[in-house]
């Protein structure tokens, strides 16, 4: 089920926020106001672990199993009795990863032993072969040696009975092959999100057609087929829609089959009069004016069951509001609990920036390393229609909302737009 939708309308919810206003909505309110307007959707699905991978995890993984299984060497090397290591020690047997040794160890006694192998019984400490004195199936052990050193314990990595994956975590390559180490072979997910996406604009043309004069070809379906894709969402590209009443209505319907509209354009004062109309009377649309730099326009709600995302039509206002708050918004609505923020981290600015107090801006930067230390700069033209600019960009450099000019040698706050995942 989804939720909220239906039941509370949403102006009544953003409403009681502090500090909630819709004509200078600080970033962060209006990331706030969509998560608590947002319930998660509850539709899973089980599927095989390789299947999972980026999927969110609605099961708690509790083990069956301790892992290791057993005690075991993390060396290669002669498990012995640590009371009696002093003494020449008799090799009387080996114990192999798979192969155990089957017999227990006694006084004056060792066990060649390979890491993985189990622990052979009597046996509390392994000594690495490399220091080992061998005389014909007799070792010396020098001194200088710990008490269970090299020795992996039962329930080390996880223990039976303490839960080790909890409902909402994004599951990863880490998190696949965990879940395989309990020799678990289904997981119970999300199901995929729904996204529907398209364009409004007389001036737009999609590829494989001649621009004419004052047209301009559709990009914005572009950058965001490719940033949903990262994200593993059903996408549905409706295409290019006219500035046309009709168009619009008959594309939002079929968009709201989906679990989420995103459109792009047509929310800029003075184009927003006859859109704001048509979403009034589909569904519950709030328009808002973001504090922020690019994408400053940008319409929050719903029709029937789907989120409605409208942001600007600006190409690098798309990518900077899909970041910012459609990404965010998304991950709420699959269910994601662990944390997703995307990190804020620290560099110097290399040159200055110009940035006026009163709005956050997303500037495109170049993260680089100059000597031992970590510097940014923009990438240049910064205009919201710079799709180079973005291109240009490894990073977002992140001017706070109080902020003014930075000069060169400042810190400043980055966001990669690329990590290890
Ligand atoms: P709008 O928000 O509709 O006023 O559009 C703002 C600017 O973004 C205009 O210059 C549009 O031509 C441009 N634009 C809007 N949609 C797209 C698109 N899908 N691809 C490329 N540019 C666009
Ligand atoms: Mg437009």
């Amino acid at each position: 089920m989804t939720g909220k939708i239906g039941t509370v309308p949403i102006s009544q919810v953003v409403s009681c926020l502090d500090g909630y206003d819709p004509d200078a909505l600080h970033v962060d309110k209006a990331r706030e106001a969509m998560r608590a307007c947002i319930a998660p959707l509850s539709e899973t699905e089980t599927l095989p672990i390789r299947d999972a991978l980026g999927r969110v995890l609605m099961q708690e993984i509790v083990p069956a199993i301790n892992v290791p299984a057993h005690d075991n060497s993390a060396m290669d090397g002669y498990a012995v009795r640590f009371a009696d290591i002093e003494s020449s020690l008799t090799e009387i047997g080996s114990a192999l990863a798979g192969k155990p040794f089957a017999g227990s160890v006694g006084l004056g006694q060792c066990v060649r032993i390979m890491t993985g192998a189990v622990m052979p019984a009597g046996t509390d400490t392994v000594v690495i072969q490399e220091v080992v004195k061998r005389e014909g199936n007799r070792i010396v052990v020098p001194p200088g040696q710990k008490r269970s050193q090299h020795v992996r314990y039962a329930g080390e990595d996880l223990k039976i009975g303490v839960p080790v994956l909890a409902p909402g975590k994004l599951l990863r390559p880490a998190e696949l092959g965990l879940i395989a180490s309990l020799g678990i072979g289904e997981v119970r997910v999300m199901r995929r999100l729904r996204v529907a996406f398209f364009s409004t604009g007389d001036e737009l043309v999609s590829i494989g057609k001649e621009l004419k004069a004052g047209e301009v070809y559709d990009s914005n379906r572009y950058t965001l087929h490719g940033m949903l894709a990262r994200l593993g969402v059903e996408i549905t590209d409706l295409g290019v829609v006219r500035d046309d009443p009709a168009a619009l209505e008959a594309a939002l319907r079929r968009a709201a089959q989906a679990d989420a509209i995103i459109t792009t354009g047509g929310v800029s004062v003075g184009e927003a009069d006859f859109i704001r109309a048509l979403l009034a009377k589909l569904g519950e649309v709030l328009f808002w004016k973001i504090a922020m730099r690019p994408g400053r326009p940008m319409a929050f709600g719903r029709i029937g069951n789907a989120w409605l995302f409208g942001l600007p039509g600006n190409p690098v206002a798309v990518m900077v509001t899909f970041y910012q708050f459609v990404r965010d918004a998304l991950l709420h609505l699959a269910g994601r609990t662990d944390d997703y923020a995307i990190p804020l981290l620290r560099a110097k600015a290399a040159d200055n920036i110009r940035k006026v107090p009163g709005r956050t801006e997303y500037q495109r930067g170049v993260l680089f390393k100059d000597g031992t230390e970590w510097k940014v700069r923009t990438t240049g033209q910064q205009g919201s229609g710079v799709l180079r600019s973005m291109a240009e960009a490894n990073c977002f450099i992140v001017l706070e909302h109080e902020r003014g000019a930075v000069k060169a040698g400042e810190q400043v706050q980055v966001q990669l737009m690329e990590a290890v995942a």
